[in-house]
């Protein structure tokens, strides 16, 4: 009798804690928006996300030449490209003779330390703030170039994006013409 009752109360608490906001989500979500626990949480704006490859719009083409340097220093060895003569190259649009061909990110693999970022030497990679690619599949998150520059330029625009050698070049123009002013006249 004593078990029959615990058995009834245990029955009764867990069908009172089902009704509770959950404390964990369903993740990835399934797009069912009328199930609150699969709400996104929030992140910062500043939160650093998979990386992603930028776009040269003046040209109208990748910044990336698929040079291969982030590539070799992937600590999880997670991308892959191929590189090709550049077609815009020959028609004298571009100054990239080599233009990339294939590119692919395996982001299951990816731990998101930005060397890849670091070790660019074309502009042509960014630590993006899309983070939303989860699935059920195990080669589901293997992004190909056209996704990686989708998710480059989505970046690009709504950060306003100016390629870090063109703020470096900006940085030490306006350091020497500061320095210029400051210096004394007769030391001209
Ligand atoms: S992203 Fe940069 S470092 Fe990587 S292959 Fe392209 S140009 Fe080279
Ligand atoms: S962020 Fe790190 S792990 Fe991810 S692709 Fe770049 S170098 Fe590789």
């Amino acid at each position: 009798m004593l078990y029959s009752l615990k058995g009834l109360w245990l029955t009764l608490v867990s069908t009172v804690n089902g009704f509770r906001e959950p404390v964990t989500r369903q993740y990835p979500a399934t797009g069912n928006i009328f199930k609150r626990r699969e709400e996104p949480t929030p992140v910062q704006p500043r939160f650093m996300g998979f990386p992603a490859l930028t776009w040269d719009s003046e040209v109208g083409e990748p910044y990336c030449t698929s040079c291969m340097v982030c590539i070799r220093n992937c600590p999880t060895q997670c991308m892959s490209s191929n590189m090709m003569d550049n077609p815009l190259q020959q028609e004298g649009m571009s100054h990239r003779r080599k233009i990339v061909d294939t590119f692919e990110i395996n982001l299951n693999r990816c731990i998101l330390c930005g060397i890849c970022v670091e070790v660019c030497n074309f502009d042509a990679i960014v630590m993006s703030h899309e983070h939303e690619m989860s699935t059920y599949q195990r080669n589901g998150d293997r992004v190909n170039l056209p996704v990686l520059l989708d998710i480059g330029r989505k970046f690009q625009r709504e950060n306003n994006w100016v390629p870090p050698t063109v703020l470096a070049k900006q940085k030490r123009e306006a350091e020497a013409a500061a320095a210029r002013i400051d210096a004394p006249e007769d030391s001209v």
